[in-house]
């Protein structure tokens, strides 16, 4: 037996079925590999308008105090928050709130402060990787719940709910497909799941989507205490790399997270460049508008390549390639351009590319299009 097989003998059960996550492939790391520059990344549905001027300096100042700890509370991005979320209408307090080091670590704090060994987590089939994995971490039963459509049927759902569900996971819109769940529907859901049941709504999106029939699930954490949203600053907001998000529950909820949250779990630079962003409206406004364009970019050039896409909420597409798509995915990195293959979610033929600026966008669709002249599309 390999030695890395006897160690791996040594995991707890559920870890030892467990697959890392697969995250889209670091530029550098393509550039070492085949020897190339000038490289496209749309792989990880991040922000292509770099990062925003006031969060870099709020960076540069709070280097000074590096050495310290950071706020373990976080104080002043929660106060921030909470003045941001009063501007769309809501009046949450400091102690309904939660923050993490991304919203990856607080799905993962959620998972293990209500489920174990003995509990059945509800999610989705295609839904986000992560709820999958903090899962199968705590030795919980996944019951996963066929989609509709390539999005969450919260019919189907509701209906795997027995005794031992702790959790359902909901993610609107979700990610790799970019479907989303409409208000009525989510309301409706809502009401009827009992009230021992958390529902976790992962809004990692939310920033992007302006329609009056998008559920706002913070205005629905006051009526629903088991409820929990969770949001980030890794997309809209432009600061994945520092790894940072929050969730907003019923303050009973909250401490509960609060005793599983390891002490530090946000740095303090994280802390001050999302108070920042925050009050960076501009930021946000070019970030929604940079998406908006470049989707009718990508939508319109797939059409024409006439390759079938799932219509997106998010600031990302998911397309049929309509073979191998692992293939495509090697071409294209050889032309320069890093997507992500979606085949650890059943979706062998498909390829989920983020929306880019638009000289990105147009060097993906020149690809595509070359792939397709030699016929391999
Ligand atoms: C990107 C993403 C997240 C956010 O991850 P972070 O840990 O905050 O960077 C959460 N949920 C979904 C569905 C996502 O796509």
């Amino acid at each position: 037996m390999k030695k890395s097989d006897q160690l791996s003998g040594l995991a707890v059960a559920p870890v030892q079925a467990l697959h890392p996550y697969q995250p889209g492939k670091p530029i550098d790391e393509l550039e070492r590999e085949l020897g190339i520059s000038d490289i496209v990344k749309l792989a990880s549905n991040e922000n292509p308008l770099g990062m925003s001027e006031l969060a870099k300096q709020a960076i540069s100042a709070e280097l000074a105090e590096g050495s310290r700890y950071p706020d373990g509370n976080g104080y002043k991005l929660k106060y921030a928050l909470k003045e941001y979320l009063s501007f769309q209408g809501h009046d949450i307090s400091l102690e309904s709130m939660t923050l993490g080091n991304g919203s990856n670590d607080l799905l993962d704090i959620i998972t293990r402060c209500f489920s174990d060994r003995d509990s059945e987590v509800i999610f989705s089939e295609y839904a986000f990787a992560v709820y999958a994995i903090s899962c199968h971490a705590v030795g919980a039963k996944a019951v996963v719940a066929p989609s509709k459509d390539w999005g969450h049927d919260l019919d189907a759902m509701y209906e795997r709910i027995s005794e031992k569900t702790k959790l359902i996971f909901i993610a609107n819109p979700n990610n790799p497909t970019g479907t989303s769940i409409n208000k009525d529907l989510l309301l409706e859901f809502l009401a009827k799941v009992p009230e021992r049941v958390i529902v976790v709504l992962d809004e990692a999106y939310c920033e992007y989507i302006s329609d009056e029939d998008f559920p706002d699930g913070i205005g629905l954490v006051e009526k629903h205490t088991n409820l929990i949203v969770t949001r980030t600053f890794s997309k809209a907001w432009g600061l994945a790399s520092l790894r940072v998000g929050y969730a907003v529950s019923h303050p009973g909820i909250a401490n509960i997270l609060n005793r599983v949250r390891h002490p530090f779990n946000v740095n303090s630079l994280a802390l001050a460049a999302a108070a920042a962003v925050l009050r960076d409206d501009a930021y946000l406004k070019a970030s929604v508008e940079c998406n908006a364009q470049g989707m009718c970019q990508m939508a319109l050039a797939l059409e024409h390549l006439g390759l079938e896409f799932i219509p997106s909420k998010g600031n990302f597409i998911t397309f049929d390639t309509g073979v191998d798509a692992m293939e495509i995915y090697q071409r294209l990195l050889k032309l320069g351009v890093i997507v992500r293959p979606v085949a650890n979610y059943g979706m062998n033929s498909f390829l989920r590319v983020s929306i880019g600026l638009e000289q990105e966008n147009s060097k993906f669709i020149k690809a595509l299009d070359s792939l397709r002249e030699e016929g391999c599309l």
